[in-house]
């Protein structure tokens, strides 16, 4: 097993990463860090949750301490761009971790912060800059940091910062560094625009891939309800939180409104929630995350553009409340959990007019996602399910791929080897609902295998919605 002083880190790097508790290089850190300290160019198709951020950033910092010029004032040796404030602040703390003891500064600037700060911090001149496109525009239109000494870019997610429509601000950037530079660009979908995009500000580079492009990772289980509308969402996400109390989950909505709304209704029904998204400060958003990493918080209310890199290794469940209009969307989504080597449960709700929007997911992810509960829209043709016509009832048709779904469609985590979580104190066979579904098969199919401690009404309201 290669280790990382094999991939040529020095010593002092890795007894910090040693210490930080990595003990293995990831496979993109193993194939990545090598191409890095060579100096070559590098496009690294990664998932998210793989280890990215420590695979540019150990060599990066290898490389210029072994190159000990101090940067100039209001310069800097080193640009990450990355796409929300969020990515910029985690990769910020993680190199921060890396360059403890070494006399390298890093700085990061996003929007919504104070600008004047930002400004003073880039006074003195900064080995590492991370930083959003946009805010970095606005501080070099006020002189307050100049682009002519980076000798080293990194693009990271690079297709969502194409998503979110940084294109432009990013060919005004490629104009204002170096062309004698080394570009590393990190994504975890490779769409035709992100290669026109490497094309066009990389040269000759390496392709590091460590998974199939749209791929999730791999320890995301994956389970679909087909619910008849936003109620049915609603009352099926409360189950399933419910059931799964120490869970850590992530509910991702299309619209701010939308997800402000169902962050008030669970809010005012008992649940521990947050919501971030566009519509909040950048202290909302900080205090949200905070609680949420902390633990204080289990649920986490979110729009796409605000919940973008998050690495909150203790996310066990991420709920497409809604499924995304863009395909590649769901499986940054889903990355949000089995992070750092542990499991994760992906559950989709599918209302009526979404069939198109799964089929578009399924298609970009090669794979069917087993379904949990209800029945597919009749516009959602699925061919490779032909037992989908031969369940009991709405609510219990686990019908499953690969054995995958059987007995865990409800979002709870396998602990053991009866799939079910220790110390849960629930009788297997729970009698009592059966009449949803699947029989004799131990466990419900459907989300509602276990008595919710609310008054019975939510249970019974959204399996007879499921039967009409
Ligand atoms: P990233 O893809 O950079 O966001 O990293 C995902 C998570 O994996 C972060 O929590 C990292 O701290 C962690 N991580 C990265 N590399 C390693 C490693 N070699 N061993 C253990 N954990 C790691």
């Amino acid at each position: 097993m290669t280790n990382f002083h094999e991939l040529g880190l020095s010593k002092n790097i890795v007894a910090t990463v040693a210490a930080i508790g990595y003990e293995t290089p990831t496979p993109i850190q193993v194939k990545g860090i090598p191409v890095v300290l060579s100096g070559r160019d590098l496009i690294g198709l990664a998932q998210t949750g793989t280890g990215k951020t420590a695979a540019f950033g150990l060599p990066l910092i290898e490389m210029l301490l072994a190159n000990p010029t101090r940067p100039d004032n209001r310069t800097t040796r080193t640009l990450i761009l990355a796409p929300t404030r969020e990515l910029v602040n985690q990769i910020g703390d993680n190199l921060r971790a890396f360059i403890k003891k070494t006399p390298l500064r890093v700085n990061q600037v996003v929007g919504g912060a104070s600008i004047g700060k930002q400004q003073l911090q880039l006074e003195k001149g900064t080995d590492i800059l991370v930083a959003t496109p946009g805010r970095l525009l606005d501080l070099i239109a006020r002189n307050a940091i100049s682009l002519r000494a980076v000798t080293y870019l990194v693009l990271d997610e690079a297709d969502q910062m194409l998503d979110l429509g940084f294109i432009h601000d990013l060919r005004k950037i490629s104009k204002m560094v170096p062309a004698k530079r080394q570009t590393l660009l990190f994504s975890a979908t490779m769409p035709k625009a992100i290669a026109d995009l490497a094309a066009s500000f990389l040269t000759d580079p390496v392709k590091v891939e460590v998974s199939p492009p749209g791929k999730a990772a791999d320890k995301v289980e994956q389970y679909v309800h087909f619910v008849a509308g936003q109620n049915a969402k609603t009352e099926m996400l409360k189950k399933i939180l419910t059931d799964n109390p120490d869970g850590r989950s992530i509910v991702f909505l299309r619209t701010k409104h939308g997800a402000e709304k169902l962050m008030k209704h669970l809010d005012i029904t008992g649940f521990s929630v947050a919501s971030i998204h566009g519509n909040k400060s950048q202290g909302q958003r900080e205090r949200a995350l905070k609680g949420f990493r902390d633990g204080e918080i289990r649920t986490l209310i979110a729009t796409d553009v605000a919940a973008r890199g998050i690495d909150i290794p203790a996310v066990s469940h991420v709920f497409n409340y809604d499924l995304p209009e863009v395909p590649d969307a769901y499986v940054h989504r889903i990355g949000r959990t089995a992070r750092a080597g542990r499991d994760g449960i992906a559950i989709a709700f599918c209302g009526p007019d979404e069939g198109r929007l799964l089929r578009d997911v399924e298609r970009l992810m090669g794979i069917d996602i087993p379904v949990a509960s209800g029945e597919a829209p009749s516009n959602l043709a699925r061919p490779a399910r032909p037992q989908r016509r031969g369940g009991g009832g709405g609510g219990g048709n686990n019908r499953n791929h690969q054995g995958q779904a059987q007995g865990r469609p409800d979002g709870r985590k396998k602990h053991d080897g009866e799939g079910r979580p220790a110390g849960e104190g629930r009788p297997a066979g729970k009698p009592g609902h059966r009449k949803g579904g699947n029989g004799g098969a131990g466990r419900p199919a459907n989300a509602h295998g276990k008595p919710s401690g609310r008054p019975g009404g939510n249970q019974q309201r959204s399996n007879r919605r499921r039967e009409a």
